[in-house]
């Protein structure tokens, strides 16, 4: 494959001389800081943040990188999975020139993002099953294609899209392949990192926010080549993760045997959920999930969500959604917010037999 990560970023961006900050410009120990007009004083907090923060992260990725099994610099950190998505249009697609494919039903910001970057979206719906048509993405794919944008497990969808497909386009795509993990903790599969060292073409993304549990931290992950980190990392606003936020997420990356107890009791959960909805009359079906969500498929679900509302229980109405009619998208909740929402269901089923 004649892939070449030159012939796909941007001009302007390959042409870039990034900022360069205090931090960059001066990275060894001193014991007078007076290069970056800091506070020097203090801050008026018990513990003080009047030092910027490491552009690049480096304690963290160092941590995250006996996780994941990858090299720091492979590593980009961002202010959530929304900054990552952002910062892939800016450096590899030119506005109103380049295109897109996205594969709905699937996640909103990947068009709400090219949208902003005035970059063109093509769309190749996945097949009733949930699984990639091939054949609609080779339709759409030009010379002017950057990116597929694949999610898995698909959100809203719950499933895992079929391995081989994502490396057929792997194989067959000369543009970057994103393949988003969000949900990765919840599922079976194995993560796509470990085949970055095959693919310079690829791009995983994966988020401190579901199953870490730390979505007001806003911290999100992209694993790639080198090369497309270095490009990532011109770009990026230079401090784009706060000292504090850096300090919490080491934490919680010591913590992982937490996050795996909260995993494995997600999924059963999870589990348990679909048998319950699997047995309530109006439902016609509960997609089987990869992930902490579940897609029911329910009689009037419009009605459904709103009368759950009037009991103060938010799921998520994606029944407008093609693919999805009558659909609700429901997050596993606790053990006693999801026995709230069967009785609110209960509740609901009473209304309809009056
Ligand atoms: C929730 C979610 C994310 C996470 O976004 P953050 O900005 O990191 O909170 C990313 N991708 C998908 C598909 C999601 O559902």
């Amino acid at each position: 494959m004649s892939f070449n990560i030159n012939n796909l970023v941007r001009n302007n961006i390959r042409n870039l001389k990034p900022y360069s900050s205090a931090r960059d410009e001066f990275k060894g120990e001193a014991s007078v800081y007076l290069d970056a007009n800091e506070n020097s004083l203090g801050s008026p907090l018990v513990k003080w943040y009047n030092r910027y923060p490491d552009p690049l992260q480096w304690k963290v990725k160092k941590k995250l990188s006996t996780i994941k099994n990858i090299a720091p610099e492979q590593m980009f950190l961002g202010n959530g999975s929304d900054e990552c998505i952002d910062l892939l249009y800016r450096c590899f697609c030119t506005p109103a020139k380049d295109n897109v494919v996205i594969l709905p039903p699937t996640y909103g910001m990947y068009e709400v993002s090219a949208n902003i970057n005035d970059v063109e979206i093509r769309k190749a719906p996945l097949l009733n099953n949930f699984q990639l048509s091939i054949t609609r993405i080779e339709e759409l794919v030009d010379e002017n294609t950057k990116i597929i944008w694949i999610c898995s497990p698909n959100n809203p969808t719950a499933n895992s899209i079929n391995r081989t497909d994502i490396y057929t386009i792997l194989n067959n795509f000369n543009g970057l392949v994103v393949v988003d993990e969000a949900y990765i903790n919840f599922s079976r599969q194995q993560s796509f990192i470990k085949d970055l060292q095959d693919y310079p073409n690829l791009v995983v993304m994966q988020t401190f926010s579901k199953a870490w549990g730390l979505a007001g931290l806003r911290v999100g992950m992209m694993f790639a080549s080198e090369e497309i980190i270095n490009i990532i990392n011109k770009v990026k606003p230079p401090y784009n993760i706060g000292i504090h936020t850096q300090e919490l997420v080491l934490q919680a990356l010591e913590n992982i045997a937490d996050v795996n107890e909260m995993i494995k009791l997600l999924v059963d959960m999870r589990n348990a959920l679909s048998e319950v909805f699997l047995r309530v009359p109006i439902v016609e079906e509960v997609y089987p999930s990869d992930a902490n969500f579940i897609l029911v498929k329910i009689k009037e679900a419009r009605k459904v969500y709103n009368f759950l509302l009037t009991k103060g229980i938010v799921v998520r109405d994606r029944s407008n959604v093609q693919l999805c009619e009558d659909c609700l998208r429901i997050t596993v909740g606790t053990e006693l917010e999801n026995t709230k929402l069967i009785d609110g269901i209960d509740a609901y089923l009473e209304t309809i037999a009056e």
